[in-house]
């Protein structure tokens, strides 16, 4: 069996092992998701210490031990810098290491996934998009390519395109008033809701997430929606991540609110 693998990889997790090294959790273009240990990585002089970032994208060449692999070259192809600097746009970023972690099996390639978080977390590091619709977006792609398929544009029983609808967990899609199912729970929701999850669906790349406009209301509903969602079929949560943007969000629109009444 070959022992050596040259593969592109994202780093979603780097943790100190150690004295000298790391351990890094990587979604790599070949096997997926992957440990490997990086020899040295916590020593300032070392080739790899610039590369085992959170938000770094390079190509590697990895050692398959006995139950690790390890990293023998790096070579960085771009890191994403910016996204560290903020605290709202980092804990966003890590969110969708979060996610991907939790939702995506080891050792299964997945190259669309691969591109949607690096799409994203290029999109992040550019500034400038709403993040909150950005994060939506990649709920919304990401469970789509892990096959969990959400459905927003019609009625997914008869293919009616006019609302009002009711979103369905079980189901993952939206019904008509007349094939809504009476055996389980259904939510209204709203028009404009239900057009934009369905734009998001369908667009790409995440850029373009910047000529689309939400409401506070629609962007509080969509979450609603994508939460129950991703908990109901993917039976995992909390997100630590999700619920510190929660706080900050709040914290946030609790301080525009007072500097507004004063
Ligand atoms: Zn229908």
């Amino acid at each position: 069996m070959l022992k050596l693998l040259k593969t592109r990889a994202l780093v979603l997790r780097s943790r100190p092992l150690g004295e000298r090294d790391r351990l890094l959790g990587l979604f790599t273009w070949e096997k997926g998701k992957l440990s490997a240990v990086a020899p040295g990585a916590r020593k300032i002089k070392s080739k790899l210490a610039a590369g085992v970032d959170y938000f770094t994208c390079a190509s590697l060449l990895l050692y398959k031990g006995k139950s690790l692999y390890t990293v023998t070259q790096l070579e960085i192809e771009s890191t994403f810098r910016k996204i560290s600097i903020d605290i709202k746009d980092y804990t966003y970023g890590m969110y969708f290491c979060e996610l991907l972690e939790k939702l995506v099996e080891e050792g299964e390639p997945q190259p669309a996934i691969f591109n949607l978080l690096l799409d994203c977390w290029r999109c992040l590091d550019n500034g400038g998009v709403d993040r909150e619709i950005l994060a939506r977006y990649y709920e919304l792609k990401l469970l789509s390519l892990l096959g969990y398929h959400p459905h927003f544009k019609d009625c997914l029983y008869c293919g009616a395109s006019r609302g009002p609808f009711f979103w369905s967990n079980n189901s993952g899609g939206v019904f008509c008033e007349r094939c809504r199912p009476s055996n389980t729970a259904v939510f209204l929701i709203s028009s404009g809701t239900q057009a934009i999850a369905d734009r998001l669906i369908n667009l790409s790349p995440a850029a373009k997430i910047l000529n689309l406009r939400a409401t506070e209301a629609q962007k509080k509903e969509l979450q609603g929606f994508t939460r129950q969602f991703l908990l109901q079929w993917t039976g995992t949560g909390p997100f630590k991540g999700l619920s510190f943007l929660e706080k900050l969000n709040t914290q946030e629109k609790d301080k525009k609110r007072y500097n507004a009444s004063e």
